[in-house]
Parts: C-alpha cells; sequence; structure tokens
C-alpha cells in the first residue's frame, strides 16, 4: 500500500524486547530500562499474529526482528519460523549471542543479519558498551552469520565525536577484509542517550580523506552508498541530516504492541489493546490502512528511545 506521499510502505520493523545484555551509551541509560510489566509486551504468539495481520494489510516485502537486543527473547527462533514464510526476514542484532543461534536461525528461514559494532579497539568497545564486550567477540559472531549464510552481512557503526571518529577508515578497510560492509549511522539524540553527533558530510570527508575519493553508487534502503577509487564500499545512514524521508518504507512495531509510522513522531495505533480487547482482523488491518496513509514526512528523525522502537 502507498502512503499519503506515494511511498510504497512495505517493510515492517519489530522490536521483539525492549531488554538489552548490552548498555550502549549513545541507546541507553547506565542503569537500564524503566521497569515495564511483563504483562504489557507482546506474547511471540501475539507477535506473530499481529505481523500476519500487517502483511495482510500491506503486503510485506521485509521484516526486520530487533529491538532491544532480539537474541536475549525467550523463543526467537520459533518466532522467526512463525514469521519467515511471509516476507524476507532479517534481523539486527549486538551479535553478542550469534554464535549460539545463528545455525538455528538460518535453519528456521532468518536471511541474513546486521551487527554493530562501534570500534576496532577493545577498550572504545567497552567504553561504548558499558559492557565486556571485545573485537574478538563481534569477530565471533560475524564469523558465525557467514558460516550459516546470513548473507551479505551488514555492520553498523553509531558515529560519535570524539568515541570512534577518527578511525572510520581502518574500521571500513577491516569491514571489506572480513567480506563485509561498513555502514556509518549519524547519531540521533535520544532519551538517556549522552553522544555527540557527526553528521552525514563529515562521515564522508574522514574516510575519503584516509581512502581517496568516494563516489556515490546510490542508496540501499535508507544508506547512501560510497565506493572508493580501489573499490571499497561503505555506507552512511543519516536520519538527523534528512533525505531518509522520501525513502521510508517503514513502519515500527514495538515489543508493546504499539504501530509507529515514523520514528519523528506523529500518530500510532495501539495494536495490542486491539487484540487483546478481540477486535474482528477486517477491523485491525483497516486500522494499518488508515495509520499508513497518514503517515509523515517531517524530514528528519529522533526524538525517541532506540532500544523502545528498535533503531
Ligand atoms: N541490539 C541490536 C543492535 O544493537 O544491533 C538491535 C537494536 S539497536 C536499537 C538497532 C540499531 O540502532 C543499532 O544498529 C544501533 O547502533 C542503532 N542505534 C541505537 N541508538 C542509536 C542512536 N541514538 N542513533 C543512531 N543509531 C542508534
Ligand atoms: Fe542494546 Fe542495541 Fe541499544 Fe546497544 S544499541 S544498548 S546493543 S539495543
Amino acid at each position: 500500500m502507498k502512503d499519503g506521499f506515494g511511498r510504497k510502505i512495505d517493510y515492517l520493523r519489530v522490536s521483539v524486547t525492549d531488554r538489552c545484555n548490552l548498555r550502549c551509551i549513545y541507546c541507553m541509560p547506565e542503569e537500564g530500562i524503566p521497569h515495564i510489566s511483563h504483562d504489557s509486551i507482546l506474547r511471540l504468539e501475539e507477535i506473530q499474529q499481529l505481523t500476519v495481520l500487517i502483511h495482510h494489510a500491506l503486503g510485506l516485502r521485509k521484516i526486520r526482528i530487533t529491538g532491544g537486543e532480539p537474541l536475549v527473547r525467550r523463543g526467537i527462533v520459533s518466532l522467526v519460523k512463525g514469521i519467515s514464510p511471509l516476507a524476507e526476514t532479517v534481523m539486527t542484532t549486538n551479535g553478542i549471542q550469534l554464535p549460539e543461534f545463528a545455525a538455528e536461525l538460518a535453519a528456521v528461514g532468518l536471511s541474513r543479519v546486521n551487527i554493530s559494532i562501534d570500534s576496532l579497539k577493545d577498550q572504545v568497545i567497552r567504553e561504548v558498551t558499558r559492557r565486556d564486550v571485545t573485537l574478538n567477540m563481534i569477530e565471533k559472531a560475524i564469523e558465525s552469520a557467514k558460516e550459516n549464510n546470513l548473507n551479505p552481512v551488514k555492520l553498523n557503526c553509531v558515529v560519535l565525536k570524539g568515541v570512534n571518529s577518527g578511525e572510520l577508515a581502518d574500521m571500513v578497510r577491516w569491514a571489506t577484509d572480513m567480506g563485509t560492509t561498513m555502514r556509518f549511522i549519524e547519531h540521533m539524540p535520544m532519551t538517556g542517550s549522552v553522544c555527540s553527533h557527526v553528521p552525514h558530510d563529515d562521515i564522508l570527508l574522514e574516510v575519503s580523506r584516509d581512502l581517496g575519493s568516494s563516489e556515490f553508487t546510490g542508496t540501499e534502503g535508507t544508506a547512501n552508498m560510497y565506493e572508493t577509487l580501489s573499490g571499497v564500499r561503505f555506507g552512511i545512514i543519516a536520519p538527523v541530516g534528512g533525505g531518509m524521508c522520501a525513502n521510508c518504507t517503514r513502519l515500527r512495531l514495538t515489543a508493546e504492541g504499539e504501530l509507529l509510522p515514523c520514528l519523528a513522531g506523529g500518530e500510532s495505533l495501539n495494536l495490542r489493546d486491539m487484540l487483546r480487547s478481540g477486535r474482528e482482523d477486517g477491523e485491525i488491518i483497516s486500522a494499518v490502512h488508515g495509520l499508513v496513509a497518514k503517515k509523515p514526512h517531517h524530514g528528519a528523525c529522533g526524538g525517541v528511545s532506540m532500544w523502545r522502537i528498535g533503531g
């Protein structure tokens, strides 16, 4: 279905939990998230039911499982099994538990993964995640994804001034050597995050200064893709700088069952309450149509909690 701006809305991001085993400084407060009652979180069957209804409403092309950290949600493999026949199913993960799950997830239909990595230096990774995470752990996650054909593996790095800015070109080279693609994300100011922003053009300048001039080769979803003269590829995702809204095909389902058409605000729909109060499938499908018709086009994203809406 197309929204009021002619965008085909066919990509659903499903946050399966707001909990996480890390505490990234740009995402969560150190003490973790405020307590949310167990009852207000969707059960796995409810996530599956709502995803099926949203698929009926829109004809989904892609479903991304995210969080919080999706691999900390018990039953994640059976959820992927239930959802993957509907549309291409992919996952964004911090990778810590991926070696444990990659084979099972691939077997039940997960197509590929994006893995977060914010530095090549253990000390910086620890500083950003506020946990004892090392580069070696992330390398193992990438290897497990590749071994199980969860390809192409894409890497996400949130660029933070004075933290990891300065090693961006090294990260592009390293990702290429690992057989993956590095994508840099502009930091979005969020509730509870404590970092400063590096804009798209500064990210491009830094990488190009070290790797030689880079040519824009087109967009991949919301990422602007670039290639250096030596053929090395990388992406920049610029939610703050803008330009993403024109290509935004997304809806987000939070772990509490709220359907959000836009990160920057606007109307949302409480699908959990509709489902639990026994509304007919047709009524839920019409409500999704109504929400999509009003999906906003603000010009930039920001202002919410990433652990809540899944990045
Ligand atoms: N826990 C998983 C992970 O970290 O990959 C999935 C959830 S996380 C919220 C999804 C994505 O959002 C990650 O790539 C993360 O880097 C990104 N993210 C989180 N907070 C952000 C922020 N303030 N600005 C930009 N990206 C952010
Ligand atoms: Fe957890 Fe992902 Fe947020 Fe980091 S970015 S705290 S890994 S949800």
